[in-house]
């Protein structure tokens, strides 16, 4: 599918259903709504590469590279989607339009936001710079991705941070997951006992869920990792390659640090809010979190990390959503009930280099296990497995192709 470039001076363009963002939500769901016979998807994506986001954090862990996780746009927006490569600037929804930054003005019958979340690096002051330098780097920050494991890999004695970011963020607590395949790494060639492993993490635990948590802080204690709890990075300092972390018994500087695995915080997009389409507390877009629709305008609907729909949002989270939002969307044009989702969310995590856990939880944390009869928080080597090799062929082949 190539896209449609450039400014545009013509006739308004109207499309049906118009989707904001070609991540995990966008193309997923562009591609389920074509497949449930829906007509006149537009997409609005500016990018040029389709990144299966999972992936980024094996890359951290030297166990993929960024050629298995990236794929061209144009291989994988639909083919009767037609796609627009620009940005949204802004939603009026009294006229029912966007406008873009290449300065079209959309008009839209059903328009759906899946822009994801972005990098709030003002948040951390310094932490930019740090990248800049090397010192710091994070898997959530793609360019920065291949950068963690030569990193990691070369650390023989000092102390290294890892940090899980505060919320909003997107399937946060698998920001452990280099942490633990590093520290595997290091037990193996027999160099951990000299690394002082710190993780600040935002809340009290990692995960928020007993069973899970029981998990990983075995782990945390098998691997000596040293724990800051309800804590942040309230600045970096790259010159002297320090930490400060405010903690609830006040801020604590962590010095002479080798390397900052610092992921930055995020935040929704400001577009939303100033269309008038944010939930004030938290800048997502204000949804029905079982419908999917904007509680502000009937025509608006979200998905995806931007959406606030469910605790803690994730890509396995995405596969109910799209299937409840395709059957909305058709419902709501035929006059039928909506159906609704019941915040299911997924958070894997490696504790060690062939060993992961998986968390699948509703909204009310009840767990809701995808093979019945198999505890999943237990680490297997199975889900190990499924996660790094099964489930990125799943979402080429299936997920982004609206076959789930
Ligand atoms: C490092 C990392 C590891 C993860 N690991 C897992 C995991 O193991 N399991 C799991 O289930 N989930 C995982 N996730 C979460 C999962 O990847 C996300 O939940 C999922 O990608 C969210 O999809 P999305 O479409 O909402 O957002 P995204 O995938 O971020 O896509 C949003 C898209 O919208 C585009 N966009 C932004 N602004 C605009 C605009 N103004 N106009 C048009 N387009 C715009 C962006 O360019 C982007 O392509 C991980 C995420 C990260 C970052």
């Amino acid at each position: 599918m190539q896209p449609i470039q450039g400014g545009h001076g013509g006739p308004m363009e109207h499309a049906e259903v118009l989707i904001v963002g070609g991540g995990n939500a966008g193309i997923s769901l562009a591609a389920k709504l074509l497949r449930d016979g829906v007509a006149g998807v537009t997409l609005v994506a500016p990018q040029p590469v389709h990144r299966y986001k999972p992936l980024l954090n094996y890359v951290g862990g030297g166990e993929a590279t960024m050629a298995d996780l990236e794929r061209p746009m144009a291989d994988v927006v639909p083919e009767s989607c037609t796609w627009i490569r620009d940005a949204v600037d802004a939603v009026d929804p009294a006229v029912s339009t966007v406008r873009t930054r290449l300065g079209r003005t959309l008009r839209y019958t059903t328009l759906v936001l899946c822009p994801g979340l972005e990098e709030d690096w003002a948040a951390t002051p310094g932490l930019q710079e740090a990248y800049a330098d090397g010192w710091a780097a994070a898997t959530y920050v793609p360019g920065s991705a291949p950068r963690v494991w030569p990193a990691l890999s070369a650390v023989r004695s000092g102390t290294v941070v890892f940090t899980v970011p505060p919320e909003p963020a997107s399937c946060g607590p698998t920001a452990l997951k280099p942490l633990f395949l590093a520290c595997d790494h290091w037990r193996r060639t027999g160099v951990l006992d000299g690394i002082d492993v710190r993780l600040v993490l935002p809340e009290r635990t990692s995960v928020g869920i007993p069973s899970a948590d029981e998990v990983l802080e075995r782990a945390f204690a098998e691997y000596g990792v040293q724990v800051l709890r309800e804590s942040r990075v309230e600045r970096v300092d790259a010159d002297l390659h320090s930490l400060t972390v405010s903690t609830p018994a006040g801020p604590q500087v962590l010095e002479d640090v080798v390397f900052a695995h610092a992921v930055p915080s995020y935040r929704a997009p400001a577009w939303i809010a100033d269309s008038g389409l944010a939930d004030p507390a938290t800048g997502l877009v204000d949804t029905d979190p079982e419908t999917l629709r904007s509680r502000r305008h009937e025509s608006i609907w979200a998905i995806g990390d931007a959406a606030g729909v469910t605790p803690r949002p994730s890509g396995g989270a995405l596969r109910k959503q799209v299937a409840v939002l395709s059957a909305n969307i058709t419902a709501d044009r035929d006059g039928e009930p909506l159906q609704r989702y019941d915040g299911y969310t997924v958070v894997p995590i490696t504790v060690g280099r062939r060993t992961l856990t998986l968390t699948e939880v509703d909204r009310a944390g009840r767990p809701t296990p995808s093979v019945p009869l198999v505890d999943p928080v237990k680490p297997r080597r199975a889900t190990w497995w499924f996660d790094r090799y099964g489930l990125p062929q799943v979402y080429w082949r299936r997920i982004l192709r609206g076959r789930v």
